[in-house]
């Protein structure tokens, strides 16, 4: 017979260190305002076809009421200073791109399911308490390397987001279209009721641990070793119930936190709100938000945005960050030394990611602070495909998570996070995997509006390798 460990933490409840206090708050420096952004350069932006018209939606936004509150951007920030000091893991995850169409319930519930399922393998699997936040409830803005694209033979302004217009290969598409901004809100706003309802009630409860395996997915091998977790889940809680230990709040619930990249600071700024008991300023568009890897110019406007929003902050890191730049940013950005004030997004690409981040780690640790360092995997390692699919590899993806511990091991920091992106759908994107999804398959179920992502089962089978790395 299996050993059941009945440890609070294997079973996915996220239990703080005793020490962790009510988070400091990160306050604005002097010279910032909500409104300092606009003196700066700003990269990546849409042509807006009237500013006016732009400014008079955001007005509208700012009357809208925010989407989160303060004290749960509090309880994040908390967890994420547990995942920086190695007592807590980062687990962030979920689409490129969001699609309006997909703010379904069962476009909710399928990918808060893969989620819920690659936290509980972590949380089983390291013993360490799982940080859940989602690419969701507001990831709809897009960054693109070129401004157009060309679609059979005709040029056509790129995709950016159903933020900002379509992905339709159709010049009316992709025109810039303000209204969608105030959808984006509205959007954001049913996706989150949708999350609250299921992480509240009864779908994250952890005696669903086995309904969260789709039957697609029960399929795939990745599943099938699932279900034998799932089983000694299910063994203890049996005997946490026989034993009396019944009615725990939180193995039914979970905390589950929304995140996007805030590329669009006149959106960021409509739902930035004064808190009056801190004197900190929240965006309130999401628990966290993120600065892209093309949008981290030390001068340039997201910079300013974000130095003067409390939230915690996401940066990605990509290949051309210098260990002086990095120590600029981060020196910009959290002040103050606030802990869970920042997560560091690596993203080398799995052939770079033992070179270029020692460097970068040793300049961090040399300012003294503490921060979550997550590896994106998927951002370094994207291809065109024989077959014309960007894709990336699901071998080149687990190298890269191994790189990247195996970097925080050398320099003695603790790897405190991974940064995803997946959907709990059988799509097929991404190449490889049990399953052996070939280039040739790809065309079958390509579904994303912009980058690959990992199907139910490649998350699965990914999750299950992070897990075992965790306890090495
Ligand atoms: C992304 O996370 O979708 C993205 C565009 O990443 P990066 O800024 O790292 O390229
Ligand atoms: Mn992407």
């Amino acid at each position: 017979m299996q050993m059941i460990d009945i440890q609070p933490h294997r079973l996915g409840i996220p239990v703080l260190p005793e020490t962790s206090a009510t988070p400091r708050t990160h306050l604005p420096p002097a010279t910032w305002h909500p409104d300092s952004w606009r003196a700066r350069p700003i990269a990546q932006q849409p042509d807006w076809p009237d500013p006016h018209h732009v400014q008079r939606v955001a007005e509208e936004i700012a009357l809208q009421p925010p989407l989160v509150l303060p004290d749960e951007i509090g309880t994040l920030q908390q967890s994420l200073a547990a995942a920086a000091e190695g007592n807590a893991f980062l687990l962030q995850a979920g689409d490129c791109a969001e699609r309006f169409t997909s703010c379904t319930e069962h476009g909710v519930r399928s990918k808060l399911r893969v989620i819920l399922q690659l936290a509980i393998l972590l949380t089983y699997g390291s013993g360490l308490p799982v940080v859940k936040v989602g690419r969701i409830a507001g990831q709809f803005a897009k960054p693109r390397s070129k401004p157009t694209e060309v679609i059979d033979g005709v040029e056509l302004p790129a995709y950016r987001g159903d933020i900002v217009n379509g992905p339709e290969p159709t010049e009316e598409a992709r025109r810039p279209d303000v209204d969608r901004l105030m959808r984006a809100y509205h959007h954001s706003s049913a996706t989150l009721n949708v999350l609250r309802a299921l992480t509240k009630e009864g779908f994250a409860d952890l005696e669903q641990v086995h309904a969260w395996n789709t039957e697609f997915v029960r399929r795939s091998p990745a599943g099938q070793h699932y279900e034998q977790v799932a089983d000694n889940i299910t063994w203890a809680l049996r005997f946490m119930q026989a034993c009396g230990m019944n009615g725990k709040e939180s193995l039914r619930q979970v905390h589950f936190y929304t995140s996007h990249e805030a590329l669009l600071p006149q959106y960021e700024q409509a739902l930035t709100r004064y808190d009056k008991k801190t004197g900190a300023w929240f965006d309130t568009s999401a628990h966290m938000v993120w600065i892209g890897d093309r949008t981290r110019q030390l001068d340039g406007a997201h910079v300013e945005f974000l130095s003067g929003i409390a939230n915690p902050i996401g940066l990605k890191v990509g290949p051309t960050t210098t260990p002086g730049g990095l120590r600029d940013l981060v020196e910009r950005l959290d002040p103050d030394h606030v802990p869970g004030r920042l997560v560091l997004i690596s993203r080398m690409g799995a052939d770079q990611v033992t070179d270029l981040l020692p460097p970068l780690l040793r300049a961090v640790r040399s300012t003294g602070r503490s921060v979550v360092w997550a590896c994106d995997p998927m951002h370094g390692n994207t291809f065109v495909s024989q077959s014309g699919y960007k894709t990336r590899r699901l071998s080149d993806i687990t190298r890269e998570i191994v790189g990247f511990f195996a970097a925080h091991k050398q320099e003695g920091v603790h790897p405190g996070g991974i940064h995803l992106e997946l959907t709990g759908d059988n799509v097929t994107e991404c190449l490889g995997g049990a399953e052996e999804i070939l280039d040739t398959h790809l065309c079958t179920r390509y579904e994303t509006a912009c980058d690959p992502r990992l199907n139910a089962s490649q998350s699965i089978e990914l999750a299950f390798r992070v897990a075992e790395l965790l306890r090495e």
